[in-house]
């Protein structure tokens, strides 16, 4: 029986919905509505299609987003001073500093950034403030994708307690806080990365799996116990017909968007996974939408945290 759908996209919209009234109240009472400032530094043209999805989806749920920009020649310097000044203002109650940074600003400056955000105001939760509370589960503000990936879980009632939960990806922004958050509902959890031997094997143990690694179509069924929970992150674009070919077959609507644009984007796992799991997320359409609803809900929540 081929897997449940898990739809995100449609969580994700619940989520905004249930987030109307809180921000309806915030305004009444402070005059003004949560506020988000988001930096954006440089082209890459696939921050600028997330950046303009969040900014979009703040508006339509009635919080202030506003956009700095600066050029992908801007110095570390600049990028700290508009960090300061979100710091400072009274409007602005979260702080997104929109990731990859340009390399020409040196291999620390994202750890550099993340750390001169105000930690209350932090609402991508990278700052080692949130880390350590969220290590040792005090309220915190937590990564929005590893956030939004625990409530698809607990409102597709699948359970976590007990359950034996594999991730593959140890990266700060997914993996160890996606480990972290199913280790505190009681899974039993393992981490995988690129230098783990067996990956197929560990993987397959899995009731729930979770692919963060950012290769097209890398898990495949070999590494799926049948019925398992599948919580696919990776936003792959693939531009090279081939690699497509190897994952939709001739003739299917993802084959044919492909000839359409000339790119498609695609998860970290195979599509064929649909046939062995229990439950599946889209990509697009599952982790995705609910990144940003995470957000806007870190928004609300470290504008009332403020008063
Ligand atoms: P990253 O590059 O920082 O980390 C990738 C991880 O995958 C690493 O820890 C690495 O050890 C592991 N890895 C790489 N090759 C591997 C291999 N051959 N075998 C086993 N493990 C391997 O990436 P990230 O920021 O964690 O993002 C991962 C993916 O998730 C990307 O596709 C990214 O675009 C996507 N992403 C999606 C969302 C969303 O909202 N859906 C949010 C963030 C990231």
């Amino acid at each position: 029986m081929p897997a449940r759908m898990l739809d995100g996209a449609a969580v994700a919209r619940d989520i905004k919905t249930e987030l109307q009234p809180r921000v309806t109240a915030f305004t009444a009472r402070r005059g003004r509505p949560p506020g988000l400032g988001i930096v954006l530094v440089g082209d890459d043209p696939a921050s600028g299609t997330y950046v303009r999805n969040k900014l979009k989806s703040a508006g339509e749920t009635g919080l202030r987003a506003d956009l700095e920009r600066l050029p992908a020649t801007a110095s570390l310097h600049e990028l700290l001073a508009v960090v300061a000044r979100l710091n400072a203002s009274d409007v602005h109650d979260a702080i997104l500093v929109q990731s990859p940074l340009p390399a020409a600003m040196g291999p620390t400056a994202e750890q550099q950034v993340f750390d001169a955000i105000d930690p209350a105001k932090d609402v991508d939760g990278f700052h080692p403030a949130n880390v350590g509370r969220l290590v040792q589960n005090r309220p915190s503000l937590v990564p929005c994708t590893p956030l939004g990936i625990i409530e698809l879980l607990e409102r597709s009632h699948v359970p976590m307690a007990g359950a034996r939960a594999v991730v593959i990806g140890r990266s700060d922004i997914v993996g160890k806080p996606i480990a972290v958050l199913l280790l505190h509902r009681h899974a039993t959890v393992t981490i995988c990365h690129s230098r783990t031997r067996d990956l197929d094997r560990v993987a397959a143990e899995a009731d729930i799996l979770v692919a963060a690694i950012g290769r097209a179509g890398f898990v495949t069924p070999a590494f799926v116990k049948p019925g398992a929970t599948v919580m696919d992150v990776g936003i792959n674009r693939v531009e090279d017909r081939s690699v497509a070919a190897s994952l939709y077959p001739e003739g299917s609507r993802r084959l044919a968007d492909f000839d359409r644009r000339g790119s498609i984007l695609v998860g970290d796992v195979h599509p064929s996974v649909a046939e062995v799991a229990g439950a599946l997320t889209p990509v697009p359409g599952g982790i995705g939408p609910l990144t940003i609803a995470l957000l806007l809900a870190n928004t609300l929540r470290a504008a009332e945290a403020r008063g």
